[in-house]
């Protein structure tokens, strides 16, 4: 691609906005040509008023770059949110009015009937959705989202053992990484040699929006799955890497080797498996007893691909195993970026910036 496509990232100083500002960076599609987040950083010099905590050295183009407030126009065809869900709701739909594809992380608009809820591997003809948004809504652009953090690693291991078994019953029970609440987030007096179990609302995400994933659209409606989910949150004292030990049943009896098979072998549509952000594969199967953990297989498919682990047979269900996934890749800012390379590979962004079908 020889011009970039111009992208803006609003809460581009939070947590997840920095990882945005890392993948964005070094992307071969996307330009971040804006940056905004509060008023009080509106103004000042990015490399000021951002508190890095990448790992890497911030890049000189956007430390350079002036902070905008978080209204349109910001000359952006793409606009990225990592914006506090408080104040999320009507700047979103601001932009995406005045044009804009905003693919957001915030929970605001996840559960709304016209609004696709993606992780591509799993539901990308869900993309459709937009059409209806935009034609009821009069949108000139669309709002799309991404799941919970916890919620796009589960539902990326369930993908493929649904389509296979059809789940009936899944009892989740996670260990959720301190980033997960932002910065500060978390008191470290609380967090500190500590295990939390209790995350406001998290439950209730977990089991709405997996149900929606994993829904089938027909008719520009997605009816959800009909699975029975139960989940319980925990905030443990780890800084990165949501962990989850699952247990699944389903309409038939499941073997642990049949099981194994179709997890090793889930591979993405072509059109999915293809887009820069994509890990090969998605779903990587680790039989080693202890494994995963969060400090050593985290960065597998550079945080996009999810370990599972201790596939076993439950018991009471049919199925048991750990999940594990980087909260704030694949469960917000790179599967955020993929969606987005998702919309320009669909071709409803063109891939020259300026001319794009529709607008
Ligand atoms: P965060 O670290 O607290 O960052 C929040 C960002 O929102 C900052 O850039 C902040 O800008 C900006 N902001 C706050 N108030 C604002 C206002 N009134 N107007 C405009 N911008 C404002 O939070 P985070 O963890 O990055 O999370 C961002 C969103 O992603 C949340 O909705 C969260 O639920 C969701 N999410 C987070 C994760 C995760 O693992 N952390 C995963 C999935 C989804 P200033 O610096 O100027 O205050």
């Amino acid at each position: 691609m020889s011009q970039k496509i111009p992208v803006a990232v609003l809460g581009a100083t939070g947590t997840v906005g920095q990882k945005f500002i890392r993948l964005l960076a070094e992307h071969p599609w996307f330009q971040v040509t804006a940056v905004a987040a509060s008023a009080t950083s509106a103004g000042r010099l990015y490399g000021e008023v951002v508190r890095w905590r990448e790992p890497v050295s911030l890049p000189a183009s956007i430390a350079g770059m002036v902070m905008r407030e978080c209204a349109p126009p910001l000359d952006a065809r793409i606009v990225f949110s990592a914006l506090n869900a408080e104040v999320a709701g009507s700047i979103e739909q601001e932009f995406a009015r005045a044009g804009a594809y905003v693919v957001t992380n915030t929970r605001t608009h996840r559960m709304e009937p016209d609004i696709p809820l993606l992780i591509p591997e799993a539901n990308a003809d869900h993309l459709g959705l937009i059409d209806r948004q935009r034609k009821e809504r009069g949108w000139k652009g669309a709002i799309l989202a991404n799941p919970n953090c916890s919620t796009a690693a589960l539902v990326l291991a369930l993908t493929p053992l649904h389509r296979a078994f059809e789940v009936e019953r899944v009892f989740v029970s996670t260990m959720q990484a301190v980033s997960g609440a932002g910065y500060p987030g978390v008191a470290s007096l609380d967090i500190v040699g500590n295990v939390i179990p209790y995350i406001r609302g998290e439950e209730e995400k977990i089991e709405r929006e997996s149900r929606k994933v994993l829904g089938a659209l027909a008719d520009q409606l997605v009816r959800p799955a009909g699975f029975a989910i139960s989940a319980h949150a925990n905030r443990v004292p780890v800084v990165d890497g949501h962990m989850m030990t699952v247990s699944a049943g389903f309409t038939r009896r499941v073997g642990l080797d049949e099981a194994l098979t179709v997890l090793r072998g889930f591979r993405p549509p072509r059109s999915v498996a293809e887009l820069p952000s994509s890990p090969d594969p998605p779903i990587e199967v680790d039989d080693r007893p202890d494994r995963p953990q969060p400090r050593i297989d985290l960065d597998r498919g550079r945080g996009m691909a999810i370990t599972v682990g201790r596939v076993r047979p439950c018991p009471v269900l049919d199925l048991r195993l750990v999940v594990l996934g980087h909260n704030t890749v694949r469960g917000a800012a790179g599967q955020a970026v993929q969606i987005a390379e998702l919309l320009v590979a669909e071709g409803r962004v063109e891939r020259r910036a300026g001319s794009e079908r529709g607008l």
